[in-house]
C-alpha cells in the first residue's frame, strides 16, 4: 500500500509539471505576437514616413517646374504688342501662382505631419527594443523553467519505474486502469469516514474495516483503491489528491 501511495504520488507530480509544460510554449506564442504587434506598428509608421517623403518629392518638382514656367512666361510677357495677348498672359502668370501657393501650402502640411510621425517613429523604434530585450529575457526564462520541469519529470519517472517494479504487478494493472479511467486518480485517502477524492461517505462499517487495514478495500462511490489517511504507517505519503 506504501508503495501505491507513493506511486500516486509520483502520477500527480508528473501530470503536475505535464500541465506546467504544456503552458510554456503557450506563454512563448502570447509573447511572439506582442513583440510582433509592435514591430507591425513600426513598419507601418516607417511606410507612412516614406509615403510622406514621396510627397513631398512630388510637391517640391511641381513648385520648380511651376517655377520654370512662370520664368518663360516672365520673358513672353515682356515681348507681348497686343492687350489682348498681355491679358491672357497675366492670366497665365496669376494661375501659375495660385497653383504654386497651393502646392508649398500642401508641402508644408506634410513637412508638420512628418515631423509629427518622425517624432512617434523614434519612439517606436526605443520601444520596440525594450520590447526585443524583454522578449529575449522571458524566452529564455520559460526555457530555464521548461528545463527544469523536464529535469524534474526525468526523476520522478525514473522514481516512478523503480516503484511500479516493487507493486505486486496485477495491483499495478488495477491500478493504472483505474487511474486512467478516474482522472489521474486511482489511490484515495479515506479521512473521518469521507472519501478525499469523491468526497462522499464510506459506510460506517467498510470504514471501520479500512482502519484495521488487513485487505485491500475500494471506494463504494468512486472505486478507487482507498486507505486509511489517518494511518501513522501512511501519513507522510499521503498525498494531497484532486481528482
Ligand atoms: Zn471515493
Amino acid at each position: 500500500m506504501k508503495i501505491l501511495i507513493a506511486l500516486q504520488d509520483c502520477d500527480i507530480r508528473m501530470r503536475d509539471i505535464q500541465i506546467k509544460e504544456a503552458e510554456g510554449p503557450k506563454k512563448i506564442h502570447r509573447l511572439k505576437e506582442k513583440l510582433a504587434a509592435v514591430e507591425d506598428q513600426l513598419k507601418e509608421e516607417s511606410n507612412r514616413l516614406e509615403a510622406y517623403t514621396r510627397e513631398r518629392r512630388q510637391a517640391e518638382q511641381e513648385i520648380e517646374e511651376i517655377e520654370n514656367r512662370l520664368k518663360k512666361a516672365d520673358i513672353k510677357l515682356s515681348n507681348i504688342k497686343s492687350n489682348k495677348e498681355y491679358q491672357a498672359a497675366l492670366k497665365e502668370i496669376d494661375d501659375l501662382k495660385r497653383g504654386k501657393s497651393l502646392l508649398e501650402d500642401r508641402a508644408i502640411d506634410i513637412m508638420e505631419q512628418m515631423e509629427a510621425l518622425e517624432a512617434n517613429y523614434a519612439t517606436s523604434r526605443e520601444k520596440i527594443e525594450e520590447t526585443r530585450q524583454q522578449f529575449e529575457l522571458d524566452h529564455n526564462e520559460i526555457l530555464k523553467i521548461l528545463k527544469a520541469l523536464n529535469q524534474d519529470l526525468d526523476k520522478i519517472e525514473k522514481k516512478r519505474i523503480r516503484f511500479s517494479q516493487a507493486v505486486d504487478p496485477d495491483l499495478l494493472k488495477r491500478y493504472d486502469s483505474l487511474r486512467t479511467h478516474k482522472g489521474g486518480i486511482g489511490v484515495s485517502p479515506v479521512i473521518k469516514g469521507v472519501c478525499q477524492t469523491c468526497h462522499l461517505d464510506i459506510p460506517p462499517q467498510e470504514f471501520n474495516e479500512l482502519v484495521r487495514g488487513d485487505k485491500l478495500m475500494t471506494c463504494p462511490n468512486c472505486t478507487r483503491i482507498i486507505y486509511w489517511g489517518d494511518d501513522e504507517r501512511y501519513k507522510n505519503n499521503r498525498v494531497a489528491s484532486q481528482p
